[in-house]
C-alpha cells in the first residue's frame, strides 16, 4: 500500500467507470486508498485494472444492490472508510415528457440509490472516522428549466446530506457532498458542444467561462475525505466555476 493521504483506508466509488467516478477513484487510489470501482458498464473491468482498483459490475439501483457493494468491499479490503455516491443519469427532460418508467429510473438511479447504498454501508463506517460524499449538481440547489425529475432527484441528494450530517455528526461521522456545475464528461460533451440553449444557459454565465474538468470535481472530493476536512459536515460545495453564485453573460468588449 503507498503512503499518502488515504493510506490504509478502503472506499467505494460508484458510477466510477468514466467522468468524474474516475477521476475520484484515480485521484483516492494514487493518495493510498484501496478502491471498489462500482459502475452497470462493462468498461468498469479495464477502467479499474488501469487504477489500480478492485472493479465490481453492478447496477446500483438494483434491489440489493447497497448490500453487494458493500459486502464485496469488506469480502476485498476488510474494512469501509469512505463512501463516494457518484453514479448518476443524467435527466434533462422536462416532467410533462417523463412517463412514470423514466420517472422512477430518474429517481430511483438518482437519489433511491444513494439511500439505499449509505444505508447498507452505514454499521461498517468507523466511528469516529468515516466519510460519505455525495454527488449532487448545481440543478438541484437552483432552478434550471427542462429537468424537473432530475433536479428534484439532486436536491433529495443534497438535503440527505444535511439531514445525515446531522444524525452522524455525533458518531464521528462526516457527510458532503459536491455540486458540480458544468463538468466536461460524456453526460455532458454532446450538449455542450452541440445545444446552443445549453451553452447559453450554462457555459456563457458560467463566470470561469469554461466547463470544469472531473479531476477539479475528484480534488474537492478528496479533500472532503480527508482529515484536512475534519470540521466540515452536511455541507455541499459547489464546483461550478462560479455559476451558482454569479451566473452572467459577458460583458461587452467596449
Ligand atoms: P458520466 O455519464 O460520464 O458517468 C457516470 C457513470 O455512472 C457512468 O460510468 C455510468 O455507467 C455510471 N452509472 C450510471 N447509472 C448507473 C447505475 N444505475 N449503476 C451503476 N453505475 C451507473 O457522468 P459524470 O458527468 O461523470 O457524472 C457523475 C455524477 O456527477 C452524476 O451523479 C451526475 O449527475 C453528476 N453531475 C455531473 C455534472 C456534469 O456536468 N458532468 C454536473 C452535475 C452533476
Amino acid at each position: 500500500m503507498s503512503d499518502g493521504r488515504f493510506s490504509g483506508r478502503a472506499a467505494i466509488v460508484t458510477g466510477g467507470a468514466r467522468g468524474i467516478g474516475a477521476a475520484t477513484a484515480e485521484r483516492l487510489a494514487r493518495e493510498g486508498a484501496s478502491v471498489l470501482l462500482v459502475d452497470r458498464d462493462e468498461a468498469v473491468s479495464d477502467r479499474a485494472r488501469a487504477l489500480d482498483c478492485h472493479p465490481l459490475r453492478i447496477d446500483v439501483a438494483e434491489t440489493g444492490a447497497g448490500e453487494r457493494i458493500v459486502e464485496e468491499a469488506l469480502r476485498n479490503f476488510g474494512r469501509l472508510d469512505i463512501l463516494v455516491n457518484n453514479a448518476g443519469i443524467s435527466g434533462s427532460r422536462p416532467l410533462r415528457d417523463c412517463d412514470d418508467e423514466l420517472l422512477d429510473l430518474i429517481i430511483g438511479t438518482n437519489l433511491t440509490a444513494v439511500l439505499r447504498v449509505t444505508r447498507a454501508a452505514l454499521p461498517h463506517l468507523p466511528r469516529p472516522g468515516g466519510r460519505i460524499i455525495n454527488v449532487a449538481s448545481v440543478f438541484g440547489l437552483a432552478g434550471y428549466p427542462g429537468s424537473t425529475p432530475y433536479a428534484v432527484a439532486k436536491a433529495g441528494v443534497a438535503q440527505l446530506t444535511r439531514q445525515l450530517a446531522a444524525d452522524l455528526a455525533p458518531e464521528g461521522i462526516a457527510v458532503n457532498g459536491v455540486a458540480p456545475g458544468l463538468i466536461e464528461t460524456a453526460m455532458t460533451a454532446d450538449r455542450l458542444h452541440n445545444d446552443r440553449y445549453y451553452q447559453r444557459a450554462m457555459l456563457e454565465p458560467t463566470p470561469m467561462r469554461r466547463a470544469g474538468r472531473p479531476e477539479e470535481v475528484a480534488a474537492v472530493i478528496a479533500f472532503l475525505a480527508s482529515s484536512d476536512a475534519s470540521f466540515v459536515t452536511g455541507e455541499v460545495v459547489a464546483v461550478d466555476g462560479g455559476w451558482l453564485s454569479g451566473r452572467h453573460p459577458p460583458r461587452d468588449p467596449s
